[in-house]
């Protein structure tokens, strides 16, 4: 019996090295524009609180400001803040003030930019329900670039069907029906909750998607906010606006771990990036969250 049980331990101690961030081929980020961390313990989301309790956690990663869309998003995907990728508004198309740095292909480089420069071989994805994202992403380098005009449906569905079929290396979901609700409705009504548990819904379809595909022990899943919201807006300072939710889970995660450390959403990008082994920018101000790795290259 005691042999059984060395032979058990050395198993374990084989599947947590076993476990390293670098043996990750997908990534999948889900965003929901407009999810407020206030929002995140009372709201009923039982596929999200599965992947939390799967994974690690934060609800006081800070937005930059304004709190705003656009200038968030970016700051999500491409790594660094305002002043330097240049966007700066809800709605910015193209930077307010010039970018800091312009990759080869004609923007502030992007997660999306290290994956085709380092991993070329790499497919991408990005779907999403307001069109405001295509202006911030170098989308000629993107495999699959699938704008749904506010049907958050044939958002899940459509990179359900991807992640399926294609098994992309990276894949980015946009929702936008949460931030919505909250602009037409307002926060912190039972409108807005029940918003979050319909966007529920769909991550339950993507995190299925994974499944199907057969790569789930190889990939991590995301949930990323752009910005919270207080009565019918956001953009302001407020912490219910500044601070947002975040849940990363899959290989080589850390699971149950509640985030400690400071967060901003920019560190989502370096955090990518580190999962893939990527490079990052110089002109990129993101860190991994190395926090959330259960074994610390
Ligand atoms: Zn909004």
């Amino acid at each position: 019996m005691k042999k059984g049980l060395t032979l058990l331990c050395l198993g374990l101690v084989l599947c947590a090295c076993g476990r390293q961030t670098s043996g990750v081929k997908h990534i999948v980020v889900i965003g929901c524009d407009g999810f407020g961390a206030y929002a995140y313990h009372k709201a009923e989301m039982p596929n999200l609180k599965r992947l939390a309790a799967d994974g690690a956690w934060s609800v006081k990663v800070r937005t930059v400001l304004p709190s705003s869309s656009a200038v968030n998003w970016a700051s999500i995907l491409l790594g660094a803040g305002p002043t330097l990728h240049g966007y700066t508004e809800w709605n910015s198309r193209v930077p307010e003030i010039p970018s800091a740095a312009i990759s080869q292909y004609g923007k502030f480089p992007s997660i999306y930019t290290l994956l085709k420069e380092q991993l070329p071989q790499s497919k991408t994805a990005v779907v999403y329900s307001w069109d405001g994202i295509e202006f911030l992403l170098e989308t000629d380098i993107i495999d699959f670039v699938i704008p749904t005009h506010a049907d958050e449906d044939l958002a899940a569905d459509t990179a359900a069907i991807i992640i399926k079929r294609e098994k992309p290396t990276f894949t980015f979901i946009h929702f936008d029906d949460v931030d919505h609700v909250g602009h037409h409705i307002g926060h912190d009504t039972p409108e807005y909750y029940a918003a979050l548990t319909q966007f529920d819904a769909r991550i339950g379809r993507v995190v299925q998607a994974v499944k199907d595909a057969g790569i789930e022990s190889e990939t991590v899943i995301m949930l990323v906010s752009d910005h919270g919201g207080v009565g019918k807006g956001h953009g302001e300072k407020s912490l219910l606006e500044v601070e947002t939710p975040f849940v990363i889970s899959g290989a080589g995660i850390k699971k149950g771990h509640e985030i400690e450390g400071v967060v901003i959403d920019y560190d989502f990008a370096a955090t990518m990036a580190q999962i893939f082994n990527l490079q990052t920018p110089q002109a990129w101000r993101g860190k991994a969250i190395e926090e959330v790795f259960a074994t610390n290259k």
